[in-house]
């Protein structure tokens, strides 16, 4: 039976997040706000300026001037491309091109559902992983009017895979992204492939501590 498995980007298949959670750290910090790694594995899915506005909320007890979020997300995105330059661009998550070539070996839809909006990386899929990715079926920051973990995203991609939602499995990694694919009334694996425990992911229906754990059970399920 075809399925379609809409796998998540950031921390699904690229290894960005501990880039990202340091960028934060230091930038917020430096704005004498905290922020810790864990905060922004938390939030992952959230846009920037969502992320700047709370954290001034809950320290300065007033909202955020434009001029802050601007300047706090420009230094952010800055320190991130930095980080990520260092280790020469964009570094893949463990096991997970395996992953992708089994599921295409069984003739299932592969999909991209990411609210990231970051060209270098959504260009550099088809280079950096098995070139199993099709322009027509991805879904990012750019065909969605409010990402996870509103079920937008998620609704979207089922909607154009033509299958019904029991043929359809999300693949996650943040809790942001397993809510808003439960709520679009699809099956959920999440990989914990970041610093969270098995408990801030137990919303989704399976949990698996690696690729290659994933890889196992997709192959025997
Ligand atoms: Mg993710």
């Amino acid at each position: 039976m075809e399925k379609a498995y809409f796998f998540d980007m950031d921390g699904v298949l690229f290894d960005s997040m501990p880039h990202h959670a340091v960028a934060w750290e230091e930038v917020m910090k430096a704005h004498n706000l905290s922020f810790t790694a864990r905060d922004c594995y938390i939030n992952e899915g959230r846009t920037g300026e969502s992320i700047i506005r709370e954290a001034i909320l809950k320290e300065r007890h007033r909202e955020a001037t434009p001029d802050e979020v601007e300047q706090i997300y420009g230094e952010k995105s800055a320190r991130f491309h930095v980080l990520a330059d260092q280790v020469g661009g964009t570094v893949v998550i463990d096991g997970v091109a395996d992953v992708l070539r089994y599921v295409q070996s069984q003739g299932h839809q592969i999909w991209v559902v990411t609210g990231s909006g970051m060209r270098t990386l959504i260009d550099n899929l088809n280079t950096a992983l098995p070139p199993v990715f099709h322009p027509d079926r991805m879904i990012t920051a750019f065909d969605v009017t409010k990402g996870k973990p509103d079920p937008e995203p998620y609704l979207k991609a089922w909607e154009r895979s033509g299958l019904p939602k029991e043929q359809c499995v999300v693949i996650e990694n943040a809790p942001l992204g397993i809510r808003s694919g439960k709520a679009a009334g699809l099956t959920v694996y999440a990989v914990n492939t970041g610093i969270l425990t098995r408990e801030d992911l137990a919303q989704a229906d399976q949990v698996f501590d690696s690729m290659a754990e994933l890889l196992t059970f997709l192959q025997t399920h």
